[in-house]
C-alpha cells in the first residue's frame, strides 16, 4: 500500500516527449509488484492446499514486472520495435495467472462435471467473440496501427475474466474474499489493458498517466488476496445434489445470444473474421453444452425416480409419499381437507416366519395391484417399509376417508395366493386428516399412526384419529418418554386383586395389575401405559418390574397363605427366550417355589411367533409355573388353539360373564365353556364379577374361581396383606 501510495503522488500529466524517469517509472512503479509477489510467495507456505496458486500468482507479478522492465530496455519509449524478451515474460505472467485462477476456483468447487468444462468454453468463446466483434473489431478491420501482439494482452485478459465470471456463475463457486480480490485484480488489469489498447490505437497514450494507477490497484488487490486467504477454502454447501434450474441453461443461452448478436451485427463485411469464427465456435459449444445438459438431466431424472420407488413392490416409497403429502397438506383447507390412511398388515410376520421371506415378498407385491383399482387419479399408494403402506387422499374429508379405508380394508381381507397357498391376512388402518387435526405432514403421519395403533389393539380394522381434548395429540409420544423415566425412578407399582374359590370363598390367588404413580397425572391404569410401553419396546423391562413387585408381595405372605400371584404377559414377553431363566432366578432369590407364580397371557400374544411362544411357555411350565389363558371369549378364540396351548387355567372374559344372570344365551356359552375347560383339565376363572347375583349364577354354571369387584377391587400390597389377614368383606362366603 505504501508503494502504491508513493507512486500515486507522482502520477500526473507529463510534458510531451519527457524522458523516462528511471527512479519513478522503473523502480518505484515496480516496488508494489515485487512486494505483492513476495506476499503471494510467502502465502504459499501458509496455505499448503493452494500453494500452487500462490506461487503461480507470485510468478505472474514478478514476470509481469520483468516484462515491463524488459520492454523499456528493448524498445525505449517508442514502443514500436519488437520486444521478444518482454513478450515472453508477459506470456509467462498470463500463463501462471491462468494456473493460479484455475487452482483457486478448483478448490472452491465441490464437484467438477464434464459440462462444467463446456460452460467454461462457452463463456470464453462468447465473451471473446463479443470482445473482438464489438470492442476490438473497429480497430481490427480498420487495420491501421494495431499489431496482433498489442491485441494479445487485452484478449488474454478478457479470456481470464470470462473464465472467472462464467465458471463462477455456473458452478456455484464459493466466492470468498480471496477469490473476489483475485477476480477484482484480473478485472482491473483487463480494464487497464483494454484502455491502453484503445488509447494507443488512437495514438493518445502517454506514460505515467492516471491509467497506471489501475494496474497498481490491481496489484494491491492481489496482495490483499494473499493476505486474506485462510488456506482452507470451503466449497459451497448443498452442491452435492444437482440443481436442475434455469441456471443450468442460462450460460449456453446467453452465450448463443451474444454470439448471434455478433454474427448479426457483422453480417455485412465489417466483422473481423476472428470474431465470426469465435461466435460460430461459441454457438457450437453451446449446442454441445445443451446436449450434455439434456443427458445429465435425463440421468438425474432416472436417479430421482429410483430414489422415490420402493425396490420390491415398484410402488412409491416413503420419500415419494412425504414429498407428495407435503404439497397436498400445504394446499388442504378445512373446506377441502386431505386424508392419509396408514395401513399395517396383520399377521404378516406369521407369513414370513412360516412360509419364508420369499412368500412374504410375494404377498407384499400383491398389495399394490390389489388396491390400485380402488384409487382415483391423484391418489397415491406408497409402501413405507416392512408391511406398512399408506394411501394419500387429496381432497377427501374424514367421513369419506373412513369409508375409503373400509373399502381398502375389505379388499385386503380377500385371500392372497402365494406359492399356490391361499393366505388370509388382515390389515389395520389408521385414518387422519389435514389441516385438522394435523397441520403438517409429520403430524399427519403421527396421527394416522396413533389411529392405526388403536385399530390394531382394538382389532377394529379401521380407526379414525380423533384428538383427545384432555390429553393433547402428543400424549402417547410424551408418555413413551416419561415411561423410560418411570422405569428407573420407581414410579411403577402393582395393585393386587384377589381371586376366590366359588365353593368355599377361600383365596386361591391374586392378580397383579400394573399401576403408575405419575408425578403429575396421578395414579394411571394400564390402559394409559401399555400401548406406549409396547410401542416404545419397553414391555420387557416393564414386566421385569411387575414381576419383581409381585414376587416381593407374595414373599411377604407365602409362609402363612399359600396364595400365588398372577402376572400378565404381553407378546414381547412370550417371545423372550430369556424369560424362563429370569423367572427362575427371581423366584430363587426370594426362596419361593414356582407354584407361587401364575402367568397370564391372552391368546393372541402367541400369534406373533407361535413356535417360540410355545417353547417359552413350555419351559416355564416345566419349571412348575402355572399358566393361564386370559380374556377368553374375546378376539379370535379358536378351539384348535386351546388344544395346542398348554395351560392350567382359563379366564372367562367379563363380556361373557356380565350378563349370565339375565341372558340365557350368555349362560349357555358359559356352561359349555366350563365343560370344555374341565374336559381339558383347566380350571375356570370368571372375571369381572361385580355382584352377588352374578357370582351365584356363575357358581351354579360350574365356574371354579371368581375375580371382580364383588370380591374386592384391586388394592395396594399393604391393603391386600390386611385383607388376607381377615378383614375381608366376606361377600363371597355367602355364595
Ligand atoms: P385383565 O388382565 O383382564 O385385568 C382385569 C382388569 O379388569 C383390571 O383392569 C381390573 O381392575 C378390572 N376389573 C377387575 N374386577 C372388575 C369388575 O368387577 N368389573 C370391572 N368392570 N372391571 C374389573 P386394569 O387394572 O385396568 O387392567 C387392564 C388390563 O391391563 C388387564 O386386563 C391386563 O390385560 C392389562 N395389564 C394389567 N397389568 C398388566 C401387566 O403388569 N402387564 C401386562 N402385560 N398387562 C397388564
Ligand atoms: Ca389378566
Ligand atoms: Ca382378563
Amino acid at each position: 500500500m505504501l508503494a502504491v501510495a508513493a507512486f500515486a503522488t507522482g502520477v500526473g500529466p507529463r510534458p510531451a516527449g519527457a524522458a523516462w524517469d528511471v527512479l519513478y517509472d522503473v523502480v518505484l512503479y515496480h516496488v508494489a509488484w515485487l512486494a505483492a509477489g513476495t506476499a503471494c510467495w510467502l502465502t504459499a507456505r501458509r496455505a499448503p492446499r493452494e500453494a500452487l496458486a500462490w506461487r503461480a500468482l507470485a510468478t505472474t507479478l514478478v514476470a509481469g514486472a520483468a516484462g515491463n522492465v524488459a520492454r523499456i530496455i528493448e524498445t525505449g519509449q517508442a514502443g514500436t520495435t519488437p520486444a521478444p524478451v518482454a513478450d515472453t515474460c508477459v506470456a509467462v505472467a498470463y500463463a501462471s495467472l491462468y494456473v493460479a485462477l484455475f487452482v483457486l476456483i478448483r478448490a472452491r468447487v465441490p464437484r467438477f462435471l464434464p459440462s462444467m468444462w463446456l460452460d467454461g468454453v462457452v463463456g470464453v468463446l462468447g465473451t471473446t467473440a463479443v470482445g473482438t466483434g464489438f470492442l476490438l473489431g473497429p480497430y481490427l478491420t480498420a487495420g491501421g496501427h494495431v499489431s496482433v501482439a498489442q491485441l494479445a494482452w487485452p484478449g488474454a485478459d478478457v479470456l481470464l475474466l470470462s473464465l472467472l465470471v462464467g465458471v463462477s456463475a455456473i458452478l456455484g463457486v464459493h466466492l470468498d474474499r480471496t477469490l473476489l480480490c483475485v477476480g477484482g485484480a484480473v478485472a482491473l488489469f483487463c480494464v487497464a489493458d483494454a484502455t491502453l489498447f484503445v488509447l494507443s490505437a488512437e495514438g493518445r497514450y502517454a506514460d505515467g498517466g492516471p491509467l497506471e494507477l489501475l494496474w497498481q490497484a490491481g496489484i494491491l488487490l492481489a496482495a490483499l488476496a494473499a493476505r486474506s486467504t485462510t488456506g482452507d477454502p470451503q466449497p459451497r454447501d448443498g452442491q452435492e445434489g444437482v440443481r436442475i434450474t434455469w441456471r443450468l441453461v442460462a450460460l449456453p443461452l446467453a452465450g448463443t445470444l451474444a454470439a448471434l448478436a455478433v454474427l448479426a451485427a457483422g453480417y455485412g463485411d465489417d466483422l473481423p473474421d476472428s470474431a465470426g469464427w469465435l461466435a460460430v465456435g461459441c454457438v457450437l459449444a453451446a449446442l454441445t453444452r445443451t446436449a450434455v445438459t439434456f443427458r445429465e438431466v435425463r440421468f438425474f431424472a432416472v436417479v430421482r425416480q429410483e430414489a422415490r420407488t420402493d425396490e420390491l413392490t415398484g410402488l412409491p416409497n416413503r420419500r415419494a409419499l412425504l414429498e407428495r403429502a407435503r404439497v397436498v397438506v400445504a394446499g388442504a383447507t378445512t373446506g377441502s381437507p386431505a386424508a392419509l390412511l396408514l395401513l399395517d398388515l396383520d399377521g404378516f410376520k406369521e407369513v414370513n416366519d412360516s412360509l419364508g421371506h420369499g412368500a412374504g415378498d410375494q404377498l407384499l407385491c400383491q398389495v399394490g395391484p390389489r388396491l390400485e383399482p380402488a384409487l382415483r387419479p391423484g391418489e397415491v399408494l406408497a409402501r413405507l417399509g416392512g408391511d406398512e403402506f399408506a394411501v394419500l387422499l387429496p381432497d377427501v374429508d374424514l367421513d369419506a376417508a373412513a369409508e375409503r379405508a373400509g373399502i381398502v380394508h375389505d379388499l385386503l381381507r380377500q385371500p392372497f395366493e402365494v406359492d399356490g397357498i391361499r393366505l388370509h391376512v388382515g390389515v389395520s388402518i389408521g385414518v387422519s386428516t389435514a389441516p385438522v387435526p394435523a397441520d403438517d405432514v409429520q403430524e399427519l403421519l403421527r396421527c394416522a399412526d396413533v389411529a392405526m395403533y388403536a385399530a390394531k389393539t382394538e382389532r377394529t380394522g379401521v380407526h379414525v384419529y380423533v384428538p383427545d381434548p384432555n390429553s393433547g395429540s402428543g400424549e402417547r409420544l410424551r408418555t413413551m418418554e416419561e415411561l423410560r423415566t418411570a422405569l428407573v425412578a420407581d414410579q411403577l407399582d402393582v395393585h393386587l386383586q384377589p381371586q376366590v374359590a366359588m365353593d368355599d370363598g377361600r383365596v386361591v390367588g391374586v392378580e397383579a395389575l400394573l399401576r403408575w404413580h405419575h408425578p403429575e397425572r396421578g395414579l394411571l391404569s394400564p390402559g394409559h401405559v401399555l400401548p406406549a410401553a409396547e410401542q416404545a419396546g419397553l414391555m420387557r423391562p416393564l414386566t421385569d418390574t411387575v414381576l419383581e413387585r409381585s414376587l416381593d408381595a407374595v414373599a411377604q405372605w407365602w409362609d402363612e397363605h399359600r396364595v400365588p400371584v398372577s402376572v400378565n404377559l404381553s407378546a414381547a414377553n412370550v417371545a423372550d427366550i430369556d424369560l424362563p431363566g429370569k423367572v427362575a432366578a427371581k423366584l430363587a432369590r426370594r426362596g419361593l417355589p414356582a407354584a407361587a407364580l401364575t402367568l397370564e397371557l391372552v391368546e393372541d400374544t402367541l400369534m406373533a411367533d407361535p413356535e417360540r411362544g410355545r417353547s417359552v411357555l413350555g419351559e416355564l411350565r416345566r419349571l412348575g409355573v402355572r399358566t393361564s389363558i386370559d380374556d377368553y371369549g374375546t378376539g379370535y378364540s379358536s378351539l384348535a388353539y386351546l388344544r395346542r396351548l398348554p395351560a392350567d387355567e382359563l379366564k372367562l372374559d367379563r363380556s361373557l360373564t356380565a350378563d349370565v344372570d339375565t341372558d340365557e344365551r350368555a349362560a349357555a356359552i358359559v356352561r359349555h365353556t366350563v365343560a370344555l375347560a374341565h374336559d381339558l383339565g383347566l380350571s375356570l376363572v370368571a372375571e369381572g364379577v361385580e355382584d352377588v347375583a352374578t357370582a351365584r349364577r356363575l357358581a351354579a354354571l360350574g365356574c371354579d374361581v371368581a375375580q371382580g369387584y364383588a370380591v374386592a377391587r384391586p388394592m395396594p400390597v399393604e391393603d391386600l396383606l390386611r385383607w388376607l389377614a381377615g378383614e375381608r368383606s366376606g361377600l363371597l362366603r355367602s355364595v
